[in-house]
């Protein structure tokens, strides 16, 4: 799917930043890499460039020109996502065709087991080889087939596509380096509304590569968006929250949900990503953040923190609102909340001004950038 990367020009400016220079994209535009915004950005590379994957936003500050290579594509880019109801019900449906295995070599020891319990219980597993998972497709239609009396249809559900033969394929077209564990977004009443993908095996942290199972620019395809999950629709049913915590990651999410069942936790995709929808499930109660610890040393993640505290503080202050807004710091030993609570690292609760006070010099430069004229 990937053409490969060009750097930006005159002729064809960044789509998200605008200028002609710096940022790159790849040949087929699905992909913008900009080297100067993170805002609402997918995913940060490891330089702390913005990805960005284009056709999910409708609207982008400069719009691609006319004049740009023919697009290669025949498919629309951007089919519609199907209601939550249909996601939920073929997203549920493929977990419990593919579960992850209960007792398997990926068990490494206590701590694994623990995760496993905790967190791995809900998740899938997507094989590697692209004939396994046609092979899991069919097995899907005839169960659905069976039980419901009717052909089902994928459209709409990202990660679905149309082979050239009209059989409906999941995932990508070719083998991936080794099964993948399916990790469920939840929305805030417990439905399924996109899946991440990761790699499985050496990786014993959470924090190792993830992406979105998605279909982005294949026939009948469509992308999952970066949705925020709600662990609290699971852990937190039924109880009205006074506060919201916000981690990175869905596994890290139900770690924290066991651990501080008092707090209804959601999780982003990413430091940089669901920054509005977080601001919004905490509106009227109080906000915790807890992110990796590198938001202290990293820049690029001080500044996607930042720019959520900004989010924040603007629409509190629009509100008349002053429920407070907490930044969540543990051991530096711990990169995420979960490997600081289930090693039982007490966690402090900083004010914006106490992290901005303990940033090292390139972060506070960054982050500071983004909270020019708010007083947090
Ligand atoms: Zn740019």
């Amino acid at each position: 799917m990937l053409t490969g990367y060009q750097r930006v020009s005159r002729r064809i400016p960044c789509r998200i930043c605008g200028k002609p220079d710096w940022c790159s994209t790849t040949k087929d535009h699905n992909i913008a890499f900009c080297a100067r915004s993170v805002t609402n950005a997918d995913r940060l590379s490891s330089k702390g460039w913005g990805i960005f994957y284009y056709d999910r936003r409708s609207a982008t500050p400069v719009q691609a020109r006319r004049t740009q290579p023919k697009e290669k594509t025949k498919y629309p880019k951007s089919n519609s996502v199907a209601p939550i109801e249909i996601r939920h019900r073929i997203y549920r449906a493929l977990i419990r065709l593919s579960p992850f295995p209960e007792y398997s070599e990926l068990i490494y020891g206590n701590e694994w087991l623990f995760r496993q319990e905790q967190e791995f219980r809900r998740c899938g597993i997507l094989p590697k080889l692209a004939t396994e998972r046609h092979r899991l497709v069919r097995s899907f239609i005839k169960s659905h087939l069976k039980e419901e009396g009717t052909i089902s249809t994928f459209k709409g559900v990202p990660g679905f596509w149309q082979g050239s033969n009209g059989r409906p394929r999941l995932g990508s077209d070719l083998d991936y380096d080794g099964d993948l564990l399916l990790i469920p977004f939840l929305d805030s009443t417990g439905l399924i509304q996109a899946c991440q993908l990761k790699v499985i095996g050496k990786a014993k942290s959470t924090s190792g590569k993830y992406q979105w199972l998605s279909s982005i620019g294949k026939r009948e395809g469509c992308s999952s968006g970066t949705p925020l999950h709600h662990e609290g629709s699971v852990g937190f049913r039924g109880k009205t929250p006074t506060t919201v915590l916000v981690t990175e990651g869905v596994l890290k999410a139900a770690a924290a949900q066991h651990f501080l069942p008092d707090r209804y936790v959601v999780a982003n995709g990413g430091v940089a990503t669901s920054h509005q929808e977080i601001v919004k499930a905490a509106r009227q109660k109080i906000l915790e953040i807890a992110f990796d610890a590198d938001c202290f040393t990293n820049p690029h993640v001080a500044r996607a923190m930042a720019t959520l505290l900004a989010l924040r503080i603007r629409e509190q202050q629009f509100l008349f609102c002053d429920k407070p807004t907490k930044i969540l710091a543990w051991d530096t030993r711990f990169k995420g909340i979960d490997d600081a609570l289930i090693a039982g690292a007490s966690l402090k609760y900083l004010e914006v001004s106490d992290w901005l006070g303990l940033l090292t010099p390139e972060c506070f430069e960054e982050a500071s950038h983004q909270l020019v004229g708010i007083s947090p």
